[in-house]
C-alpha cells in the first residue's frame, strides 16, 4: 500500500493577531513549539514537499508549509525548526515582501540559505478565481520570476492564494514551470503526490495541540470536520463575496463555533 502523509498549512506565529484579517489563523509561538516537539518526541518523519511529491516518505509523514510570507517565518518558525532538523516551505507574495509584518528579502535569502524552501503565493495575494487569463498568468509567472531573481534560485512550488484558482491556475502554473501546486482543500496525500493540487490541513489557533495531533494522525472525524468546514467556507465565499464572508466567519468563530475546535 502507498504511504499516506499530510501537508500542514500555517500562517503567522504570534501571541496576538497583528491584523484582524488573519483572525484565528495566527498561532501563539508556544503552541507551534509544542506541536513541533510532539512530532520530534514521537520520531515522526517531517519531510520536504519535494520528498512528499516524489513519494519518498514513510506512512504518517508530515510536511510543513507557511503561507503569506509573515515576518514570523524568519523570526519564529525558522529558529524553532532549524535545531529540530525539520524542513519547511514558505510561500510569499513578492509585492508584500519587506512591508510591515512581512519577511524581507534578506530574511528570505537567509531562510533559503539554511535549506528551507521558498515558493510563490501569487504576486500580491489577489485571489485567482475571477482573473482574466493575462492577469492570472502575470500573477503566477511574474511572482516566480521575481522571487527567482531576488533569491538567485529556482522556484518550483506555488501555493494558491486563499486556495483560489483551481485547475485553471494549476494549468498555467505547470505551463510556466512550477512542479507543485498547493491548495487549501483539506485531505490526505497518498503515495507520490502526482500532478494534482496538493491538499493541506490549515492549522488554526483553536485546534490547540489535540487538533494538531488529530490532523497529523489523519483521524477520520477531524478530516470529515475539515472537509465540511471547507465546503461551508467555499459556499459562503460564493454567496457573500470573499471580504464580507471573512467578516462573518470571524464573528462566527469568535463565538466558539465547533468548526474552530477538533
Ligand atoms: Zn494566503
Amino acid at each position: 500500500m502507498s504511504p499516506r502523509g499530510v501537508v500542514l498549512m500555517y500562517h503567522r506565529l504570534s501571541d496576538g493577531p497583528a491584523d484582524p484579517e488573519e483572525g484565528d489563523y495566527v498561532l501563539p509561538p508556544s503552541l507551534f513549539e509544542a506541536q513541533m516537539h510532539w512530532l520530534a518526541a514521537r520520531g515522526r518523519q517531517v519531510v520536504s514537499l519535494a520528498a512528499l511529491a516524489g513519494g519518498r516518505y514513510e506512512g504518517g509523514a508530515v510536511a510543513l508549509t507557511f503561507d503569506d510570507g509573515c515576518d514570523s517565518d524568519a523570526t519564529v518558525a525558522g529558529p524553532l525548526l532549524r535545531p529540530l532538523g525539520f524542513p519547511a516551505a514558505f510561500f510569499v507574495n513578492p509585492a508584500r515582501v519587506g512591508v510591515e509584518g512581512r519577511a524581507s528579502w534578506d530574511q528570505l535569502r537567509a531562510l533559503a540559505g539554511e535549506g528551507f524552501a521558498i515558493g510563490s503565493h501569487g504576486l500580491d495575494h489577489t485571489l485567482f478565481d475571477d482573473l482574466v487569463p493575462s492577469e492570472l498568468e502575470r500573477q503566477i509567472a511574474e511572482s516566480k520570476r521575481e522571487i527567482e531573481d531576488r533569491l538567485g534560485r529556482k522556484i518550483d512550488a506555488l501555493s494558491l492564494p486563499g486556495g483560489s484558482g483551481g485547475e485553471r491556475a494549476q494549468r498555467v502554473a505547470r505551463d510556466v514551470g512550477y512542479r507543485l501546486v498547493l491548495g487549501s482543500r483539506p485531505g490526505v496525500v497518498r503515495g507520490p503526490a502526482g500532478p494534482g493540487i496538493l491538499p493541506r490541513f490549515a492549522l488554526r489557533r483553536g485546534h490547540g495541540l489535540a487538533g494538531f495531533q488529530a490532523a497529523v494522525d489523519r483521524r477520520p472525524l477531524f478530516v470529515l470536520r475539515q472537509v465540511l468546514w471547507y465546503r461551508v467556507s467555499q459556499a459562503g465565499r460564493q454567496l457573500f463575496g470573499t471580504r464580507a464572508y471573512g467578516r462573518l466567519r470571524r464573528r462566527w468563530v469568535d463565538r466558539g463555533a465547533p468548526a474552530g475546535r477538533a
